[in-house]
C-alpha cells in the first residue's frame, strides 16, 4: 500500500529500543530463557501444594509468577510490534512465531497455579484474600475464583481441555479455513472475500450492489456445512453450560467479562428499545445519498466526499490540544508519545493495517501502531489509540496482572479520548455541510459498535435458545432467525433482500460466543462518563484519571463508581444512547439548512 500525498508522517517512526536493539539483541534470547527456567523452577516449587501457603507465601507465588510473565510479555510484545512493521520479513515472522510457541507452552506448564487457587475451600481463601499482605491482589484473586462453582473436578476438567482441541476448537478451525477459502466472483474476476466487502465503501452504488450480490452468491456453497458447525459449536456450549451449571448460554461470558447476567440485559433491553436511533439515521442517510431506501449494501457508502485532509501536524495539535485542555497530567503523557518516539504513523508497504495500542508492556510505556493517510477520520483514530495509550501509561505502576482491563472496561480511555477530539473537531468546523459530514461519520461508527452489535447479539441469543429448545437448526432457520433479529433494528429503514445468508461470515459467532455485546457496553460506559464531563466539567476530571490509573485492579461496577456512576442502573444506557440522538438531531437539522433534508 502507498500514498502519492505527503502527510508530514512519513518519518514518524516508533523506536522499540525501549524494549530491545533488534530481534538479535542477546538480552531478549536471555530474557526467554530466564522466563523458560523460572516457569520450570516455580512448577517445581509450587505445583499441588499451593493450598499449603499461607498468605506470605501465596503472595510471594503470584508475585514470581506476574514476574516471569512480565519478563516473557516483554520479549513476545517485541516481537508482535517489530512483525508489525514489515510482516514480508522471514526473520520478524519467525521470532514472533518461536515466541507465540514458546508462550503456549509456558501457559500449559503454569496452568495449574489459577486451578490451584480456584480449587481452594470457601473458607480457607477468604481468610487469605482478608489477609493484609494480599492487599494489593484481592481482586485478581476474587476474578480467578469467581469460577469456582462451575469448575469440575481435576480430571474432568483436563478431559475438556485436552477433547476441546479435537474438539470445539477443531470445528473453530474448520470454520476459519472454509471463510478463508471463499472466493468472490466479482466482475469476471476471482477476488478475496475481504476485497470483495471493501468494495460496499465505495461511492459507487452500483458496484456496492454488484459486490453485496457476489458475496451473497459466494457465500451460498458451503453453507449447509456453516450451518452444521455453527449447530454443532452451539450445542457443544450447551453441553459445556449444563455440566458446568451456567445459568444461560450467556452467563459464562458475563462473568470473564467482569459483569452480570442482569447489567447486560439491562444493556440490551436500552439498545433495543431505541432501534429508533439508526432508523432515523438511515433515513436521513438515503436522503443524503438521494436514495428513497437504503439497501443493506448501502450502508457504510461515503457521504459525499470529504476533502478536508489534514496534516501530521495538523492532526498531532488537535488531538494534544483536546487532551492538555482535559488536564495537563493527560496532556503532559500525550505529548511523551510524539516526544519520544512512541508512535509508528505512516502508511508503508508490508505494514500491519488498521490501528492499535500496545497497551502494558511489562516496565516499559505502551506503543502505537497506526496507517496515517491525512483524512480527517485519522484524527479520532490517533486520538482513540492515545486514550489507550494515556490508560497503559497511567496503569504501568500497577504491573501486569492488575493493569489488564476486561473488555468491558478496555475502551473506556480511547472512546473518551474520542469524544474529548471529535467536540473539538466540531466546534472548529462552521461550514454546514462540513459539519454534517463530520457528525455523520461519528453517528456511523456509534451504530456500528452499538446497535449493530446488538442486533447480532439478538441473533446469538434466538440461536442459542432456540437449539437448546428445539433441537438442530437448519439453513432456512437460522436465515430467519438472522432476518427476523435484523429487520426488529431496521423496520423499513433498510431493504434487507439477498442479506440473509450474511450471518455466516461473522467469526466471532464461532469463535467466542456472545463476545459481540460488549462493544456496546464499552462504548456506551465511556460515553455516560464523558457526558458526565460535560455536565460537571472540572472537578471530574481527577476522579476520571483515578478511575484510569485503577486499570483492572477493581471491577467495573466500583471503577464506575469513581466517578459517580452505577452500573447496575439502566439509566447509564439510556443516557449514553441519548447522547446519541441528539447528534442525531443535530445531523438532521443540518441537512435540512443545506436543503438536503
Ligand atoms: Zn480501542
Amino acid at each position: 500500500m502507498t500514498t502519492t500525498e505527503l502527510t508530514g508522517a512519513e518519518d514518524i517512526a516508533w523506536d522499540l529500543s525501549d524494549l530491545y536493539e533488534s530481534g538479535d539483541d542477546a538480552r531478549l534470547d536471555a530474557d526467554v530463557q530466564e522466563a523458560d527456567e523460572a516457569a520450570a523452577a516455580f512448577r517445581e516449587r509450587y505445583y499441588g501444594k499451593v493450598a499449603e501457603l499461607d498468605a506470605a507465601g501465596l503472595r510471594e507465588a503470584i508475585e514470581e509468577r506476574e514476574r516471569m510473565e512480565s519478563i516473557f510479555t516483554r520479549a513476545i510484545y517485541f516481537a508482535h510490534l517489530s512483525y508489525a512493521t514489515n510482516m514480508a520479513d522471514a526473520p520478524r515472522g519467525a521470532l514472533l512465531a518461536r515466541l507465540t510457541e514458546k508462550g503456549a507452552a509456558l501457559d500449559t506448564q503454569l496452568l495449574f497455579f489459577g486451578l490451584e487457587i480456584a480449587d481452594l475451600d470457601d473458607e480457607a481463601a477468604e481468610a487469605l484474600i482478608a489477609h493484609d499482605e494480599l492487599e494489593r491482589w484481592r481482586h485478581w484473586l476474587r476474578s480467578l475464583r469467581k469460577f469456582r462453582p462451575y469448575l469440575l473436578s481435576e480430571p474432568e476438567e483436563k478431559i475438556f481441555t485436552e477433547k476441546s482441541v479435537s474438539g470445539v476448537s477443531a470445528w473453530d478451525r474448520l470454520y476459519d479455513e472454509l471463510l478463508g477459502a471463499v472466493r468472490v466472483e466479482l466482475d469476471g474476476n476471482d477476488t478475496s472475500f475481504e476485497e470483495a466487502m471493501s468494495k460496499l465503501y465505495s461511492g459507487d452504488r452500483d458496484l456496492r450492489r454488484r459486490a453485496a450480490e457476489a458475496v451473497t452468491e459466494a457465500l451460498e456453497p458451503g453453507l449447509r456445512t456453516r450451518t452444521f458447525i455453527f449447530n454443532t459449536i452451539v450445542l457443544d456450549k450447551s453441553i459445556d453450560d449444563r455440566l458446568r451449571g451456567y445459568q444461560s448460554w450467556i452467563s459464562q461470558r458475563n462473568l470473564r467479562n467482569d459483569t452480570t447476567d442482569e447489567a447486560v440485559q439491562a444493556l440490551i433491553d436500552a439498545a433495543v428499545a431505541r432501534y429508533d436511533v439508526p432508523q432515523r439515521y438511515y433515513r436521513l442517510k438515503a436522503k443524503l445519498l438521494g436514495l428513497d431506501r437504503l439497501s443493506f449494501y448501502d450502508r457504510f457508502a461515503p457521504i459525499g466526499e470529504d476533502p478536508t485532509k489534514v496534516s501530521w501536524d495538523e492532526a498531532r495539535d488537535v488531538v494534544q490540544n483536546a487532551y492538555s485542555d482535559f488536564s495537563t497530567e493527560a496532556g503532559d503523557i500525550v505529548e511523551r508519545f510524539f516526544r519520544e518516539s512512541w508512535i509508528d504513523a505512516p502508511v508503508r508497504d508490508n505494514k500491519r493495517t488498521g490501528a492499535f495500542c500496545a497497551t502494558s508492556v511489562p516496565g516499559v510505556h505502551p506503543y502505537i501502531l497506526m496507517n496515517f493517510t491525512g483524512d480527517r477520520r485519522s484524527i479520532l483514530t490517533l486520538a482513540h489509540e492515545l486514550g489507550h495509550g494515556l490508560h497503559g501509561a497511567l496503569t504501568l505502576p500497577l504491573g501486569l496482572f492488575n493493569s489488564d482491563t476486561p473488555l468491558t472496561t478496555a475502551e473506556t480511555a480511547s472512546v473518551f479520548g474520542e469524544a474529548l477530539t471529535f467536540k473539538r473537531l466540531l466546534a472548529l468546523e462552521e461550514d454546514p455541510g462540513r459539519r454534517l459530514n463530520l457528525l455523520a461519520g461519528r453517528i456511523e461508527d456509534s451504530i456500528a459498535t452499538v446497535f449493530r452489535q446488538i442486533a447480532m447479539n439478538r441473533f446469538e441469543h434466538a440461536v442459542h435458545t432456540d437449539r437448546r429448545e428445539q433441537g438442530e437448526l437448519s439453513t432456512d432457520r437460522l436465515e430467519e432467525l438472522w432476518r427476523e433479529t435484523q429487520t426488529d433494528m431496521f423496520r423499513d429503514s433498510v431493504d434487507i433482500d439477498g442479506y440473509g445468508s450474511w450471518w455466516s461470515y461473522i467469526p466471532h459467532f464461532m469463535g467466542t460466543p456472545g463476545y459481540v455485546y460488549a462493544y456496546a457496553y464499552g462504548f456506551l460506559f465511556a460515553l455516560a462518563v464523558f457526558r458526565k464531563y460535560e455536565q460537571e466539567g472540572d472537578s471530574m476530571v481527577e476522579p476520571y484519571l483515578e478511575l484510569l490509573r485503577s486499570g483492572g485492579s477493581k471491577a467495573p461496577e466500583e471503577l464506575a463508581q469513581m466517578v459517580g456512576l452505577d452500573l447496575t442502573d439502566p439509566k447509564i444506557w439510556e443516557s449514553g444512547i441519548e447522547a446519541l440522538a441528539v447528534e442525531l438531531d443535530e445531523a438532521e437539522a443540518l441537512a435540512n439548512e443545506i436543503g438536503l433534508g
